[in-house]
């Protein structure tokens, strides 16, 4: 075996000499793993890696937490992950609107949300359904099951993104995208060969600091050859079939719907929302919702490095005005969020 066959990923890595190269990390976990894990060490100056829009939280747009906002403040017990609670709406955040009297319940599942809806038959409970690929199906088995059980007193407020056209949306953000392996286990790899057929490069990844660094190598690799390319580097998660049966109870459950992204607009077909059969535990119907838009902070620059334009530490109030302690925005509320990662672990020092 020759010496370049034998080399490990961490020197391919650091002993890349070609041109610049942006790589993405799509997934918010990836952004901290690779910090927490040191791997940006291991990096030349010329492979810069940018964070993507794959937290959940993040991409959150202002106008849900003010919708939230509005069930709590009409009587909804709000059942939510926790991080949720400290992101800011236009004026104030869930965790304002409980000071205000608001009931605003943490969960740790869409079970559990469930759960608290049964044993409080005398609340209406509407949880905060957010996320990808990922965590909907665990969504979309609770809606299924409160109505099936005509439970009448819980709901759903959706703002539940899909990947694939919001790829498409950012495919000039970056070199290669490093492909969140969780949102792939369940749609399986047909898009990301599709994307490497439009000439949009990536390698699926996965979660420990191997799994990463191969991943980085790979693309570092590959890149060199000059065609577009695509590499599951985490196939012992991933298959090209994804799980068909998560995909499918998606699809009974919730349909594609224009979505907003915060910082990135609004990308077509790139939500979902509850089918009419669910209607009932709909929140924005069962309650009536007006039609809320959220203003988000102006000083904020969560939309620019949600999309690559602007590290978190390019802005103005990074570390100063905006810590996790005091956010300003949801990248730095979030366990998995950008500015977080970066005031966390040093950020550009490492
Ligand atoms: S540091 Fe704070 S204010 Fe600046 S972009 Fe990040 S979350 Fe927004």
């Amino acid at each position: 075996m020759s010496a370049r066959l034998n080399q490990s990923a961490a020197q391919i890595l650091s002993s890349y000499d070609g041109p610049p190269l942006r790589i993405m990390e799509v997934c918010g976990t990836h952004t901290h793993e690779i910090f927490r894990l040191g791997i940006r060490k291991l990096l030349p100056p010329q492979v810069d890696l940018i964070s993507g829009p794959g937290c959940p939280v993040c991409v959150t747009p202002v106008g849900f937490i003010d919708e939230a906002i509005w069930l709590a403040e009409h009587g909804v017990t709000i059942t939510t992950f926790g991080d949720l609670v400290r992101v800011p709406g236009t004026s104030k955040s869930l965790a304002g609107a409980r000071a205000e009297g608001g009931k605003v319940q943490v969960v740790y599942s869409p079970l559990d949300a469930l759960t608290y809806a049964k044993e409080h038959q005398d609340e209406q409970v509407a949880f905060l359904s957010v996320g990808f690929e990922t965590t909907v199906p665990a969504a979309c088995l609770v809606a299924d099951q409160a109505l099936q059980e005509g439970v009448e007193n819980f709901s759903l407020l959706t703002a539940n993104k899909t990947m694939p056209n919001a790829y498409a949306a950012l495919r000039d953000s970056a070199d290669v995208f490093l492909y969140p392996g969780h949102v792939h286990a369940i749609t399986g790899t047909a898009l990301c060969e599709d994307l490497a057929a439009q000439g949009v490069s990536g390698v699926l990844a996965g979660f420990t600091a191997k799994e990463l660094v191969t991943a980085l190598a790979v693309a570092v690799k590959k890149s060199q050859e000059g065609e577009p390319f695509f590499v599951n580097a985490y196939p012992r998660v991933v298959r090209a079939e994804g799980m068909p049966a998560a995909v499918e109870l998606i699809g009974k459950v919730m349909e594609p719907v224009d979505a907003e992204w915060r910082g990135l607009g609004v990308i077509p077909q790139s939500g979902l929302q509850l089918r009419e059969a669910y209607a009932r535990i709909d929140a924005r119907k069962k309650f009536g919702m007006p039609r809320i838009e959220g203003k988000p902070n102006p000083a904020c620059r969560c939309g620019e490095v949600l999309q690559g334009h602007c590290k978190p530490s390019g802005c103005p109030l990074f570390g100063k005005v905006c810590t996790p302690q005091h956010p300003v925005g949801a990248c730095m509320v979030s366990g998995e969020g950008a500015c977080s990662a970066y005031y966390q672990y040093g950020g550009d020092l490492l």
